[in-house]
């Protein structure tokens, strides 16, 4: 197929291969080893839940391929980060597949036991910036306001795995109260994050009455709530969820969704409850390493990920998290997958690659170099396909009236 570009080149657009092709549909996760289970409880998200995997003997029962090393981890998963994962989502797994994107990021592995020396277990520096428990206050208009420890399946890679699960006895125990408190005494707060563990896991009632008090702050102009239950759990996003959380727009929602293959038509049915509910949906990737750190198979993810309107927002590099080194994919492939995405898909698929900084920095943006060089008169920028162009600027920044100078000094460019 053939493309142009603003001069009327043509473009060869690079071929799908069949692997990434097939990675476009969006396919049923069937029921495998539950396929006699009433549609009335396999669609029930309490069922799931109580269903879940959360131990070896289940796991090697229901995945007699486990590896040594799968094996290994799962014994000691529930010392550091407990094992949990949603017959739906089981059912992902390719259990043939040694090197199934989704088995590397709900299995655990041996490997989570191995500490370097600049891994840690609160990367994002979340403790030292919380004035209360459960809360952290880092940007000056926005709070994050953990809700639970609880996920409905555990991302081995989790930045939060000191807290989620409780395994390592972090015992979490959010005080709503003194969190709210501290919002109504901050006026300066106009965005609440509600996160955790997964908000999405109370129920309607819990959940209503704290969006209820949130709300009724009347500096707290915006709600978002970051959850991957619409991927792990599709069945809680009931119509009824759905009515509740209308009630209190503006209210976002940041899935978390790593592959094309997590995207299925249980999850594109969930998401599109949700956009017709009217809440804007966006997306924040994880880059891992067996997963999705491959620039074919991002595209054809964030390319799903807008057929189920849902925006990619963030790629996130992955945190230094004790014992996730492999899992880490580094920022260079991090730049080639964005590389080939800018330019090369509609802009809107394109998230913001981002790394948070190690230590407590916040969320610092990493993009490949599209500006090759800035002074005083002009700035040198490059295309998504090399091609350099000049964008001309008077010296004191008021608009330009008059020819520019060219070009005399040759290492400007
Ligand atoms: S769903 Fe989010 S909070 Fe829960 S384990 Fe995964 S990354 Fe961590």
């Amino acid at each position: 197929m053939h493309t142009s570009n603003p001069s009327g080149e043509a473009l060869e657009e690079p071929p799908a291969s069949l692997f990434t092709n097939r990675l476009r549909d969006f396919l049923p996760a069937g029921r495998g080893f539950w396929h006699d289970v009433p549609d009335e409880d396999w669609n029930d998200w309490h069922w799931q839940l109580k269903h879940r995997i959360t131990t070896v003997d289940q796991l090697r029962r229901l995945m007699p391929t486990l590896t040594p090393e799968e094996y290994a981890g799962a014994k000691l998963a529930n010392h550091k980060l407990a094992l949990a994962i949603t017959p739906y989502f089981f059912n992902l797994i390719d259990a043939a597949d040694e090197h199934c994107p989704i088995r590397w990021q709900v299995i655990p592995r041996v490997q989570e036991t191995h500490t370097a020396a600049w891994e840690m277990a609160d990367p994002c520096g979340e403790d030292a910036h919380s004035p209360v428990p459960g809360l952290v206050h880092r940007y000056p208009d926005r709070v994050l306001f953990l809700v639970t420890d609880r996920c409905a399946s555990y991302c081995r890679y989790c930045t939060r795995s000191r807290l989620v699960s409780n395994a390592s006895g972090y015992d979490f125990h959010p005080e709503f109260d003194r969190q709210i408190d501290y919002i109504e005494r901050h006026p300066g707060v106009r965005d609440v994050l509600l996160s955790g563990g997964d908000p999405l896991l109370f129920s309607d009632e819990k959940l209503e009455v704290l969006l209820g008090r949130l709300r009724a702050i009347p500096h707290v102009e915006f709600l978002r709530i970051g959850t991957r239950i619409p991927v792990f759990l599709p069945q809680r996003v009931t119509p009824a969820l759905c009515a509740m959380l209308r009630k209190y727009h503006p209210l976002f929602l940041s899935i978390h969704s790593n592959h094309p293959r997590e995207l299925t038509v249980e999850v594109r049915d969930a998401l599109g409850r949700l956009a017709d509910a009217g809440i804007p949906l966006g997306n924040q990737s994880v880059l891992l390493r067996h997963v999705n750190d491959d620039p074919e198979v991002m595209k054809v993810h964030v390319q799903k990920l807008l057929r189920c309107r849902v925006k990619p927002y963030y790629l996130y590099q992955c945190d230094l998290i004790s014992g996730s080194a492999h899992l880490r994919s580094s920022v260079r492939q991090g730049l080639r997958v964005m590389e080939q995405l800018r330019g090369y898909t509609t802009g809107y698929a394109v998230p913001q690659y981002v790394i948070d900084a190690p230590g407590g920095g916040g969320k610092i943006p990493v993009n490949p170099d599209y500006v090759l060089s800035r002074n005083s008169d002009r700035v040198v920028v490059r295309n998504y396909e090399g091609r350099v162009f000049e964008y001309p600027e008077a010296k004191d920044g008021t608009p330009l009236v008059k020819e520019p100078i060219p070009i005399e000094e040759p290492e400007l460019v």
